[in-house]
């Protein structure tokens, strides 16, 4: 290592780094060098004799490399890859053909973040709650766990804080994470509030403890099912509001943009077929992608279908490259892919291979509790290692009756394939398990698209940098959905109310129908969840990442000229053109850092904790079929 030291900071497009201490001339040449490693091309503008300030002028190359952006910055910033989107609109329409619904805040998303929001809009302000199924289907109602908070008297939230920063690996923001942390236990008391009945011991929250957390800081209810209970409580404190209308089975299919602005979001349901929802203000809360992936613990609804739309209609996404594996999800031949909480370690599990061995120590020094992206790469090394399609969670040497009462609903699902938790190993392996990359959001909710607000999953906050924490996502869509709501009524207030239709129009000339007689669906989506498990899954590689690309852009190209009829056909263009998010992004970190491990750049770079942007290229669309629009945004 060169003997001097320094630092880059990000000024517009422009790298500024500054170095100090070099005894040797051409050492300022290697400091610019070593800053520059993730960075494209830079010219060295100037080198004073015993320190310098050197500027990079960074600039994107045409292979899709990048000059990434800094972790904590909110300077507006071009984006680092322009990616065509091939489509603007997935369908067409007219508004001279279409019913036409004006409201003041639309809120697409019943999870966790879309209901806290709907719970934040004063009655004076009209809502309407879209949801592509039930209300109830959605991942916060899958999860496990629980919900983060320092509420314990000996636990404090710098420590929290300083546990969701180390899980990040140097990419989280921290002003956010304090903001999130510090508000955990009012927002964790407004449950209490709505209802939500969480575990307790002798009249106290019961708190656990999951991996990279330092204290026992997770409330959870019906000890493993915690996200029902909270969406149970938060349902019914929905339900109640006079100023919402619950759309469940209705699916957003775009947003609609005009002159730059959201505007609300063309819908389709079975009964009404399309309609265009005109929106004072619009709030996207549409969870997760992990359905893109073979192996996933979400739920059918987790098609990335947020994170396209928002993409389609202008918005900057970021960090597309992080997907959270969950280590431990059940595999068992024909049973669905069931998550094993973390809290089930966090109790004192061992992980053991399929020789009995527990071998945990031979990758980090937290064993079983270190932090997910540590735990699943250390699995799927050990997989490889003993040729072995899982490994094995071990409660046997635990009390029986503390395993039976803490985790009454994994031992019922384990039951069904004739497992007792308490005696057998239980079969897992990694699974895709939460998309931290997603529409970038200031600590506001508010997205780079105006009108457009933003909590939850579908969004990249800074919160989770490059490994989210365990239990911190149900807490992240509280906190945002609870700022998206008041910043998006506050918008809406302010704005008055016009029941007029912008002249915004879908159409392209000629259209190849959708239909399952010329294209099998199912077969295609399997395709693309097999390819994206092996190539883009939890180790990556160049060869990998580009063979991937190259598949998805190919299906791509021929699924992007339908017009489908129903959501089948859009989740599969919204998880092909997020699916192109991830490659793309995954091919320009060279290095690995938290959930992003690339096999051939084993090591993170340092200082290279930056974010990926990504947005659409202007006007641009790969097949003469893509929609030709009235406006673009
Ligand atoms: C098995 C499992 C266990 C987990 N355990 C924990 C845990 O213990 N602690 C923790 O903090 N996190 C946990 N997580 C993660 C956490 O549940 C999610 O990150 C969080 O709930 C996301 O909330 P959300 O409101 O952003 O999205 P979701 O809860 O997924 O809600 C998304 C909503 O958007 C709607 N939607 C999506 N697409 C469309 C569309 N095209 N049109 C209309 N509506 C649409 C859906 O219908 C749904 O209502 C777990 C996740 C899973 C899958």
């Amino acid at each position: 290592m060169a003997n001097w030291c320094g630092s880059m900071d990000w000024v517009k497009d422009r790298a500024l780094v500054t170095v100090s201490g070099f005894p040797r001339p051409d050492d300022a040449d290697r400091a610019v060098a070593y800053y520059d490693e993730d960075c494209v091309t830079s010219r060295r503008a100037g080198r004073p004799p015993d320190s310098a300030q050197v500027e990079c002028c960074v600039e994107s190359v045409p292979d899709g490399s990048f000059s990434p952006t800094p972790a904590s910055s909110h300077e507006p910033k071009l984006p680092d890859l322009l990616i065509p989107s091939l489509h603007r609109f997935l369908v067409r329409f007219h508004p001279k053909r279409i019913a036409h619904v004006f409201t003041d805040v639309l809120i697409i998303g019943s999870g966790i973040a879309g209901l806290r929001a709907a719970l934040e809009l004063p009655e004076s302000l009209h809502q309407i709650v879209v949801s592509k199924d039930q209300l109830s289907q959605s991942n916060s109602a899958y999860a496990q766990g629980g919900i983060a908070g320092a509420l314990d008297p000996v636990d404090d939230f710098t420590s929290h804080a300083a546990d969701t920063i180390a899980a990040g690996k140097g990419m989280c923001d921290p002003a956010i994470v304090e903001m999130v942390v510090r508000e955990a236990p009012e927002r964790i008391g407004e449950l209490l509030h709505w209802g939500t009945v969480f575990d307790t011991v002798n009249g106290e929250l019961a708190l656990t403890r999951e991996g990279g957390h330092t204290h026992r800081r997770v409330a959870h209810a019906l000890q493993d099912a915690t996200g029902q209970e909270i969406m149970r409580a938060l349902i019914a404190a929905a339900r109640a509001l006079r100023n919402a209308a619950f759309w469940e089975q209705t699916f957003i299919i775009d947003l609609l943009t005009f002159e730059g602005r959201c505007r609300g979001a063309v819908v389709w349901n079975r009964e009404h077929g399309k309609t265009l929802v005109w929106a004072k203000e619009t709030i996207l809360a549409t969870g997760g992608a992990g359905q893109i992936y073979r192996e996933t613990t979400n739920p059918a609804i987790a098609t990335a279908d947020g994170h396209a739309v928002a993409f389609r209609a202008g918005a900057e996404m970021r960090d597309m490259e992080f997907m959270q594996f969950h280590p431990t999800v059940l595999y068992i031949a024909g049973s669905s892919r069931h998550l094993i909480s973390e809290a089930v370690r966090g109790e004192g599990a061992y992980l053991r291979d399929c020789a009995g061995y527990r071998f945990m120590g031979d990758y980090c020094e937290q064993l079983e509790l270190a932090p997910r992206d540590e735990v699943s790469h250390a699995i799927a090394l050990q997989m490889e290692k003993t040729r072995h399609p899982c490994v094995y969670l071990d409660l046997s040497h635990l009390p029986q009756q503390m395993v039976r009462e803490r985790f009454p609903h994994i031992g019922r699902v384990c039951r069904e394939f004739g497992l007792d938790i308490t005696r057998d190993p239980i079969p897992v392996r990694p699974g895709a398990h939460y998309m931290i990359g997603g529409c970038t959001v200031d600590a506001e909710g508010q997205t780079t698209l105006p009108g457009l607000w933003a909590a939850g999953e579908v969004t990249s906050s800074g919160l989770h940098g490059a490994n989210r924490l365990a239990s911190n996502s149900l807490l992240e869509g509280l906190v945002f959905g609870r700022r998206a709501g008041l910043n998006a009524a506050a918008a809406a207030q302010s704005a008055t109310d016009s029941f007029s239709a912008v002249p915004l129009i879908s159409d392209w000339p000629q259209v190849d129908d959708g239909t399952d007689d010329e294209l099998n669906l199912t077969d295609l989506r399997n395709s693309l969840g097999a390819e994206m498990w092996r190539s883009v899954g939890i180790q990556r590689n160049q060869p990998g990442l580009e063979s991937a690309q190259k598949q998805v852009e190919f299906w791509s190209r021929y699924v992007a000229t339908r017009e489908f009829l129903d959501p089948r056909g859009w989740e599969l263009q919204n998880m092909l053109l997020v699916s192109r998010l991830i490659i793309a992004a995954a091919l320009s970190r060279n290095e690995s850092r938290g959930t992003h491990f690339r096999s051939d750049h084993p090591s993170a770079i340092p200082n290279a904790a930056r974010h990926i942007t990504l947005a659409t290229a202007p006007e641009q669309t790969s097949n003469s079929h893509a929609p030709q629009i009235g406006k673009q945004p």
